[in-house]
């Protein structure tokens, strides 16, 4: 039976950063098991965005070291990651966005995060498109941006294996073994890999792997989706992501378009059991509503993006994240059972949170003591709950919501 100090479950950004961050600290042997082609699933699927502020204050120092993380990075594997540090311009049309951003922007500050405030004048020269008259109140932070997920992952996984973590694709994990409470490896393809440390990255599919030790985490997959115009000298060029809460909505540049993204009031959300093991089996589009969500949208995003009303949209992608009730990852040890940790529940953010989540499950799995404060990410904070029933999942929906600010956001 081969074995390893620790094996990794998912191949996606996150899978990807905890065996890099592992590696880096210098775990003994590391094995990550992928059972498609890695980063094939939500990693694949993600608009990129990097933003380090957020409404949830707690995952800021998360996001932070992955803006840290990108020039190490890039040094250890010779090559760009593909960081765009175009910045985040974030605006506010009403009094209660105003307060938000207020709050944002000190946290940032506490963070040492860079942010500043352009001038009107500024702002039209930073994002030609916006009509800058809608704007209450705004705040750009320049070292935010955009990065293509897939590159970022296969960066780490370039870097751990450098390292000297094995990573295999095309390896699926059937089962966890376990000795009473204490985790002793997995079953993959088959076979039986001996170790007593035991990292469940799964993404939209992690509650049922957790499922295997008795714990299901309290997650569930969630639609996120956005729309892509056609190249326009209108609104095209590099330029600031743009966060526009108002509306639910934010844009980034993609080659000479934009990338839109708008939030929907309550996402669909889906029975991680019934998911099929290839994501390119199943669509959460569900039909031809979407063009009626967009549609829907236009005239609160018209306010802000005039052009939208000539623009042409040549591209929906559509994915599956996975959201907790309260919007905050899961990301801890599970309960009563040694050598079984999580790093799931991505609310959204798992590209933004990539280099905080691996390196804080790399601390929990080497024994150490995580860089941030982990008490708000415990997997068991919601107590035993059933994530694939239809009310918990709804609530997941719910916190999607509110991540578009239009909610109140949860007591901090
Ligand atoms: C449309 C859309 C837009 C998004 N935009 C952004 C954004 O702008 N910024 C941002 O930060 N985030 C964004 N996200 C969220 C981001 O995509 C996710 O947070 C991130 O990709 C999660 O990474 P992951 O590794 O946890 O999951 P995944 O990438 O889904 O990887 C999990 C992997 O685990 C594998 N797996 C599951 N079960 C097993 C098993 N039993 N054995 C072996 N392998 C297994 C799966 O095959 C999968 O490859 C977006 C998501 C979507 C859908």
């Amino acid at each position: 039976m081969e074995t390893f100090d620790h094996v990794i479950v998912g191949g996606g950004i996150i899978g990807a950063s905890a065996a890099y961050h592992l590696k880096r600290k210098g775990a003994g042997s590391v094995l990550l098991l992928e059972r498609n082609d890695l980063a094939s699933a939500a990693t694949s699927r993600a608009a990129g965005l990097v933003l380090q502020a957020s409404t949830k204050y707690s995952k800021t120092p998360l996001a932070k070291m992955t803006t840290q993380i990108v020039p190490i990075l890039e040094q250890e594997v010779g090559e760009s990651v593909g960081y765009h540090d175009v910045g985040s311009l974030r605006i506010a049309a009403s009094n209660e966005r105003a307060t938000e951003l207020d709050a944002m922007v000190e946290d940032a500050v506490k963070w040492e995060i860079p942010v500043e405030f352009p001038s009107e004048t500024e702002i039209r020269e930073l994002v030609p498109w916006l009509d800058v008259s809608t704007i209450l109140k705004s705040a750009y932070f320049p070292t935010d941006g955009y990065v293509d997920p897939y590159i970022m992952s296969m960066s780490y996984i370039k870097a751990a294996r450098a390292m000297g973590a094995v990573v295999r694709p095309y390896s699926n994990v059937e089962n966890i073994l376990r000795q009473e409470k204490k985790v002793v490896g997995v079953v993959s393809n088959n076979e039986k890999i001996a170790s007593g440390s035991v990292i469940d990255a799964c993404g939209a599919w992690a509650s049922v792997l957790s499922e295997h030790v008795g714990f299901a985490l309290p997650m569930a997959p969630v639609r996120s989706h956005y729309w892509i115009t056609e190249p326009s000298s209108s609104y095209g060029g590099e330029q600031p992501v743009t966060i526009l809460p108002d509306v639910a909505a934010y844009t980034r540049p993609e080659v000479g378009g934009l990338v839109l993204g708008v939030q929907e009031t309550c996402s669909a959300s889906f029975n991680a059991r019934d998911l099929p093991h290839d994501p390119a089996a199943f669509s959460p589009t569900q039909g031809e509503e979407h063009w009626d969500i967009l549609t829907d949208a236009y005239d609160g995003l018209a306010q802000f993006f005039p052009a939208i009303k000539t623009a042409r949209f040549s591209s929906y992608i559509c994915g599956l994240s996975s959201y907790t009730p309260d919007g905050e990852v899961i990301l801890g040890p599970i309960p009563d059972i040694t050598g079984f940790y999580a790093v799931a529940g991505d609310c959204g953010s798992g590209v933004t949170l990539s280099a905080g989540m691996g390196d804080v499950i790399s601390d929990l799995a080497l024994k150490q003591k995580p860089a941030v404060d982990i008490a708000r990410f415990k997997p068991d904070r919601f107590g035993k709950v059933n994530p694939f029933g239809e009310r918990f999942r709804k609530r997941c929906a719910m916190a999607r919501a509110s991540k578009s600010y239009r909610l109140p956001s949860s007591p901090l």
